[in-house]
């Protein structure tokens, strides 16, 4: 009879392409570059490719993973070095405030699930945010995360991160480097959440709000998103009003507009409509 295998098949629903170079696991992790005294998170560990660089380098390692059979391997192979945690749950669901009193110093890393990239960047990206974030994202997701106004790939996503972090491409990863192989290659990438704080909460609500709406008809001029949609439905008067206040052009398409000029746009906006904006 031929013996049970020990390691569980892939699973395509968890995003599950396990890195086995470890050339580049090394390199992933030096650019974390872990120190004694760092809370270090890592999302997804999977089979622990990139947790086994990490594992008795800093005071904390916190591994989040939604895979029981992995979380429970880990758990074997893990449960003597003081300082580590296994979390078996969604990362989406985790708070990172309960976490850990100063979010502000972790760092966080992750070869991440391909199907919920951007659900995790949001979601490590809402305050209290970490002290930075070095991820393996598809090559065209990180395209779309460091773009430029202007591009084709500029859109609510690289407003939404660039808006609160400063991006840095690290370095390309090739399919090949996985199993099971992807279709696609990666990019590692590290985001910097900026301090101090460029926006009140409200006001980074504001512009959140206002870029996913005006991103939804990207091809249209600025001004006409604003006098058809019902959140704000602004009169001439008023789009005159806002082009005088914010010296910006909004005959301008969405996409042409920096994170900074949708900030000024959307606080000249709340004055005109304030919204329903929480912290
Ligand atoms: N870090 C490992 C590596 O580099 O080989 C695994 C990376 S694999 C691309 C993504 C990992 O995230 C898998 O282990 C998967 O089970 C886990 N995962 C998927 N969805 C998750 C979620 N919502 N929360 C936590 N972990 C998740």
């Amino acid at each position: 009879m031929k013996p049970k295998s020990r390691t569980p098949r892939p699973k395509k629903s968890l995003g599950q392409n396990f890195l086995v170079d470890g050339n580049l696991q090394r390199k992933i992790v030096e650019a974390v570059d872990p120190q004694p005294e760092d809370s270090i998170l890592e999302i997804g560990p999977g089979r622990g490719a990139l947790t086994r660089h990490l594992a008795g380098k800093c005071r904390e390692l916190f591994l989040v993973e939604l895979d029981d059979e992995l979380a429970d391997g880990l758990s074997r192979e893990l449960r003597r070095l003081p300082g580590t945690q296994i979390l078996n749950m969604d990362v989406l669901d985790l708070d990172l405030s309960r976490l850990t009193p100063e979010v502000e110093k972790l760092k966080v890393v992750g070869n991440i699930p391909y199907n919920i990239t951007t659900p995790i960047l949001f979601h490590f990206l809402q305050r209290p945010r970490p002290r930075e974030m070095v991820i393996m994202v598809q090559k065209e997701v990180a395209e779309r995360i460091v773009a430029e106004p202007g591009t084709g790939d500029y859109g609510a996503l690289s407003v939404g991160v660039q808006s609160v972090a400063s991006v840095e491409k690290l370095f390309k990863v090739p399919a090949s480097a996985f199993r099971p192989q992807p279709k696609v290659d990666s990019m590692v990438l590290r985001l910097t959440p900026l301090r101090p704080e460029p926006m009140t909460g409200p006001e980074e609500a504001a512009l959140r709000e206002l870029t996913r709406i005006v991103f939804q008809q990207r091809r249209k001029q600025i001004q006409t998103i604003l006098r058809n949609h019902p959140r704000w439905a602004l009169s001439h008067q008023e789009v005159e009003l806002v082009q005088e206040r914010t010296g910006l052009d909004l005959d301008r398409r969405p996409e042409e507009f920096s994170p900074q000029e949708l900030y000024r746009l959307s606080g000249a906006l709340e004055v005109l409509r304030p919204g329903e904006h929480r912290a």
